[in-house]
């Protein structure tokens, strides 16, 4: 189910001219009314459920129903971001909640290098290398068949 913005809980990044989840999401899906000041997806069927606007937003305004393989029927899933994790807690429909934490990136916002530094490897399509091999694999020259 694609995403949707409980609008209660949306104030519209209080202002600013781009929204954080008009910001992150890949499809340009979210819109925002400025007249109410609340966000929504303009084309939920485009949407791939892919949660980063989930993951943005200040206000835990945004909910994607969450896959069947974390996230049994009738629970909910929201995402909480700190500086250094991100805090996962998920309501079952028993009302039971268990939280689950990982820790996420602290390098600067778009410093991620693409290619890892590593050479691009070969332009043959029809090769059975990966993007980054033989390099990443740190062992030379990989075995042939
Ligand atoms: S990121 Fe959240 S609070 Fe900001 S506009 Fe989108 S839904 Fe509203
Ligand atoms: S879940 Fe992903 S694709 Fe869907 S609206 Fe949010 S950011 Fe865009």
């Amino acid at each position: 189910m694609p995403s949707f913005v409980i609008t209660e809980k949306c104030d519209g990044c209080k202002a600013l001219d781009k929204t954080a989840c008009q910001y992150i999401c890949p499809n340009d899906l979210m819109v925002l009314n400025k007249d109410l000041m609340k966000a929504n997806n303009q084309a939920p069927e485009m949407c791939w459920e892919c949660m980063c606007c989930v993951k943005i937003c200040p206000t835990q305004a945004i909910e994607v129903r969450g896959y069947a393989d974390f996230v049994p029927l009738g629970a909910s899933v929201t995402p909480m971001r700190s500086t250094d994790a991100i805090m996962w807690t998920v309501k079952f429909r028993n009302g039971m909640l268990k939280r689950f934490k990982f820790p996420i990136r602290t390098t600067p916002e778009g410093s991620a290098v693409p290619d890892g530094g590593y050479p691009t490897g070969t332009d043959d399509l029809k090769s059975p290398l990966l993007f980054t091999e033989p390099e990443s694999t740190r062992c030379g020259e990989l075995p042939k068949l």
